[in-house]
C-alpha cells in the first residue's frame, strides 16, 4: 500500500487499534524509513499525547476551579482579617492563573497539531519534498486544496533578529503571502496556512522583515513545485 492509503490509519496505529493489513503496512513503511509515514506517525503521537494531556489537565483545572468558592469566601474574610490569609490567597490565585495559562497554551498547541494532522491526512492532500540531496534546508510541503498548506522544514537556521520567514503560495506566476513563521533553535519549523488553495503551482519561502511583505523581496530559499493530485 502507498502512504496515501495509510494516512488515515496513523492515529489508529498510534493508539494500537489499527487493523490488518494497514498495521503491517505502516510498520513496513516505518522500518524502511518512509519519511511521509514517519512524520505522520510523529504527528499522530503528538495529537494523541496532547489530547490525553488536555483531558488530564482539564481534570486538574476543574479540581483547582473547585477552590473558587473557597477563594471567594477567603477573600471576603480577608476584608476583615486582612493579614492572616493574604499569603494563602495569593498562592491559590497564582496557581489558578498558572493552570489557566498552561491550559490555554496546551489548547493552542493541540489546535495547531490537529490542523497539521488534518492537512497531512486529507483525502486531497499532495506531498512535495524539497531540498532532497542537499546538505542544508530540506522538508516537505503538504497541500490540501480544501484545507490549506502545511510546511515542515529542517535545517532552517533561525532568522536573524528583526527578520522572519514568509511562506508564499504561487499560482499563475503570482505569489500570495501565506503567513510568517520562525524556526526553532534546532532548525525545525512547522507552518500552517489554512484555507482553500486550488491549483497551486508552487510553495516558496523567503526571508523577510518581521512585519512581513506583500510580495517577496528576496530570492526564495526554496520553491517547491506542487504536483496535481493524480488519482
Ligand atoms: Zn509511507
Amino acid at each position: 500500500m502507498n502512504c496515501n492509503e495509510l494516512r488515515e490509519h496513523y492515529e489508529l496505529y498510534v493508539i494500537g487499534v489499527a487493523e490488518e493489513p494497514e498495521r503491517s503496512e505502516i510498520r513496513a513503511h516505518l522500518n524502511r524509513g518512509c519519511q511521509v509515514c514517519t512524520l505522520g506517525i510523529q504527528l499522530a503521537r503528538d495529537v494523541v499525547a496532547l489530547r490525553g494531556g488536555t483531558a488530564a489537565r482539564a481534570g486538574v483545572a476543574q479540581r483547582r476551579f473547585g477552590w473558587a468558592p473557597f477563594l471567594a469566601a477567603a477573600l471576603a474574610m480577608a476584608i476583615f482579617a486582612a493579614v492572616y490569609f493574604s499569603g494563602r490567597e495569593r498562592d491559590l490565585a497564582n496557581e489558578l492563573a498558572r493552570v489557566r495559562e498552561q491550559n490555554r497554551q496546551q489548547n493552542i498547541e493541540l489546535t495547531r497539531v490537529n490542523q497539521a494532522f488534518a492537512i497531512l491526512t486529507g483525502a486531497d492532500t499532495t506531498v512535495t519534498t524539497f531540498g532532497e540531496g542537499q546538505p542544508k534546508l530540506k522538508g516537505k510541503v503538504f497541500v490540501s486544496p480544501s484545507q490549506g498548506v502545511l510546511l515542515i522544514a529542517g535545517n532552517l537556521q533561525p532568522a536573524p533578529s528583526g527578520k522572519a520567514y514568509e511562506m508564499w503560495i504561487v499560482k499563475d506566476g503570482k505569489a500570495k503571502a501565506a503567513g510568517m513563521f520562525q524556526s526553532a533553535p534546532d532548525g525545525s519549523a512547522m507552518h500552517i496556512q489554512r484555507g482553500t488553495v486550488a491549483n497551486t503551482d508552487a510553495v516558496a519561502v523567503t526571508l523577510e522583515n518581521e512585519a512581513g511583505a506583500d510580495q517577496p523581496t528576496s530570492t526564495p530559499l526554496f520553491a517547491a513545485p506542487i504536483r496535481a493530485l493524480v488519482q
